[in-house]
């Protein structure tokens, strides 16, 4: 029903497919496989989450363990420019402008596309991610809550700000 309704109302535009990386959790695991997809769709935010989680569902989705293996997981990383926080949807994805395994699949179909906690587009964030080894990413509460862990952190450790937006920071350490 609903996944054949987004299906006649939604095109696809490009898909970017098997990348595979490591999981990090322990003990080891076998690799992930992630893909990016870019779609056009007249669904409001809500209704699209109602529609990939119906997927997953179809995909035999079982949630048993959190970040543990998993048949199939589909998340929302941007929409347009929209910046969303809602208990069951928040955009851009909260911990995509720091993983490469969603960046990099989505800056090779979208590079011009802005992300909007960061600024920069995918291709300038897929660019930082793969040659700065050493980079801190702060998200979440309130900006001065940020800013005096900042401090703090500056402290103790000499880093160069790259750049701070309203709900996130982004640091390289020297
Ligand atoms: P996960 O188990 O990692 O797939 O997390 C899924 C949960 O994250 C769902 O219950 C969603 O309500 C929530 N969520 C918040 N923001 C997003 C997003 N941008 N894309 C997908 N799921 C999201």
């Amino acid at each position: 029903g609903n996944s054949r309704r987004i299906a006649d109302n939604s095109s696809r535009h490009a898909v970017r497919q098997a990348f595979s990386y490591a999981a990090h959790r322990k003990p080891p695991r076998a690799a992930f496989l992630n893909g990016a997809l870019l779609i056009e769709t007249s669904l409001e935010p809500l209704p699209l989450l109602d529609w990939t989680q119906e997927v997953e569902r179809l995909g035999g989705r079982r949630r048993d363990e959190v970040w543990g293996p998993r048949t199939i997981d589909i998340d929302i990383v941007l929409m347009s420019d929209v910046v969303l926080r809602s208990p069951r949807l928040e955009l851009p994805h909260p911990r995509s402008a720091y993983r490469r395994f969603m960046i990099e699949p989505a800056a090779e179909i979208a590079p011009e596309w802005i992300h909007p906690h960061v600024g920069w587009t995918l291709r300038e964030l897929d660019q930082f991610l793969r040659t700065t080894p050493c980079y801190a990413v702060i998200v979440g509460g309130a900006t001065a809550e940020r800013e005096a862990l900042v401090q703090r952190v500056q402290e103790r450790v000499s880093l160069r700000w790259l750049r701070r937006a309203d709900s996130m920071s982004l640091a390289a350490l020297h």
